[in-house]
C-alpha cells in the first residue's frame, strides 16, 4: 500500500510543481509507515525523483498521453492506483490537475481536497489544512474515505531533498478513442518564459500602466529577474495582454516567492489570487491604494520612474 504521486511533465520535462508533489508524497507515506510511487508520463527524467524521497515510478510512455488530457490521465492514474493498492494519491494544485483530480476521485470514490498548504496534521483521521474563502482563511479538513486525492498548493510545501534508491518499472495504460472526450492536439507556447504557474517570481502590471504600448518595461523587468509576467483583468479585458496572463480570482492563482505588483489597485478580487505568494512588492503612485496593505514592501512613485530604476539597479547584479 504504497501513496501515489501524479508527477507533471510537459515536453518530456518535470515542472518544478513535481518535485514539491514528489517531497509531500515521501512525507505523507512516513506519517503512514509506507513508500511513495510517482506516476510519469512521457518523460525520460525519471531518475531525477529519487532525489526528493520516490522508490518507484511507473512510467508511462504511451503516444495517446503526450498531451495533457484530463480523462484519460485520470483513467492512467486509476489503474496505477489498483495496480500498486495505493488508498492516497498526491497532485498539485495546478489548472490541469484541478480538472483531472475530481474524475480521477469520483473513479476512486475518494474524498478529493485541493490547495492543500502543509504535511497532513494527522492521518487517522487523515486531516490536511487548505486555504478556504478565496485565500483569506484555512479549513483544516478531514477526509473520511478510504481513497484519499489531495492537491497540494505551489510553494506551500516546498522542494525537500532526501536521496533515495528508485525503480522505474513502464506500466502499460489501457485507452482508447473512447477514452478522450476532448484533446488537445497541438499546444503553442512561447518558449523559454517562465509560465505563471512555475515561475518564482512574477511581475504583474494593471491599468496605471495605461496602455499595451507601456508593457516594454514590465517585460524587461521580468527578463532581468527571470520572471513570468502577469496583468489585472481590466488589463486582459481591454486586449492589452494575453488572458492567459490574468490572475486573480477570476483568474489564474499565483503562489509565487515573489510577486510584484505594479499600478495594480489591490481590489479584493485580484488579491484574492496572490494572497498566498510570499512576499508582495506594490508599485503605485496613490498611498491610499488597497494593496499596500496587503504589501510586504510598498513603493508609492510613479512606475514610469520606479520601474526603469530597478531594472538598471538589478542590471547591476
Ligand atoms: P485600477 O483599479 O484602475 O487600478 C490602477 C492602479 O494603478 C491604481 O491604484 C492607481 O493608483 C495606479 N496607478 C495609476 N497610474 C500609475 C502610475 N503611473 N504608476 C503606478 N501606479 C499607478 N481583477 C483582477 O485583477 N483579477 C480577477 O480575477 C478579477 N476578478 C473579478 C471578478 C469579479 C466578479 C469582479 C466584479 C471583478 C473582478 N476583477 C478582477 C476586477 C477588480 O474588481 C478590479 O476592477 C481590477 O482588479 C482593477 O484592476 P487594476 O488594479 O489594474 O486597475
Amino acid at each position: 500500500m504504497s501513496v501515489l504521486v501524479y508527477t507533471e511533465s510537459e515536453n518530456g520535462k518535470f515542472k518544478k510543481s513535481a518535485f514539491e508533489v514528489a517531497s509531500y508524497a515521501t512525507e505523507v507515506a512516513k506519517q503512514l509507515g509506507t513508500t511513495a510511487t510517482a506516476v510519469s508520463f512521457n518523460t525520460s527524467e525519471n531518475e531525477v525523483l529519487g532525489d526528493y524521497g520516490i522508490s518507484k515510478v511507473l512510467h508511462i510512455a504511451d503516444d495517446s498521453l503526450k498531451t495533457f488530457n484530463a480523462k484519460g490521465y485520470a483513467q492512467a492514474l486509476a489503474q496505477a492506483v489498483k495496480q500498486e493498492g495505493a488508498t492516497t494519491v498526491i497532485v498539485s494544485s495546478s489548472a490541469d490537475t484541478k480538472f483531472m483530480a475530481p474524475l480521477l476521485a469520483a473513479s476512486l470514490n475518494a474524498g478529493y481536497v485541493p490547495n492543500v498548504v502543509a504535511a497532513p496534521e494527522a492521518t487517522s483521521p487523515f486531516t490536511v489544512k487548505r486555504t478556504a474563502f478565496s485565500n483569506k482563511g484555512f479549513a483544516h479538513t478531514q477526509i473520511h474515505t478510504d481513497h484519499k486525492v489531495i492537491g497540494v498548493s505551489n510553494n506551500a510545501f516546498g522542494i525537500v531533498e532526501n536521496k533515495t534508491t528508485l525503480t522505474i518499472e513502464d506500466f502499460s495504460v489501457a485507452t482508447d478513442d473512447t477514452t478522450f472526450t476532448t484533446k488537445s492536439v497541438d499546444i503553442d507556447k512561447v518558449i523559454g518564459k517562465a509560465t505563471i504557474a512555475d515561475a518564482d517570481i512574477v511581475v504583474s502590471a494593471g491599468r496605471g500602466l495605461k496602455g499595451p504600448e507601456n508593457w516594454g518595461m514590465v517585460e524587461e523587468l521580468a527578463d532581468v529577474l527571470g520572471a513570468a509576467t502577469a496583468c489585472s483583468k481590466p488589463v486582459s479585458d481591454l486586449g492589452w495582454r494575453p488572458h492567459g496572463e490574468h490572475v486573480g480570482q477570476t483568474g489564474k492563482p499565483v503562489a509565487s516567492n515573489l510577486y510584484i505588483a505594479i499600478g495594480i489597485s489591490g481590489a479584493i478580487q485580484h488579491l484574492a489570487g496572490v494572497s498566498s505568494s510570499k512576499t508582495k512588492v506594490v508599485i503605485n503612485t496613490d498611498p491610499e491604494a488597497p494593496f499596500f496593505k496587503a504589501a510586504d514592501y510598498g513603493i508609492v512613485g510613479d512606475a514610469f520612474d520606479v520601474v526603469p530604476e530597478l531594472i538598471e539597479k538589478l542590471k547591476e547584479f
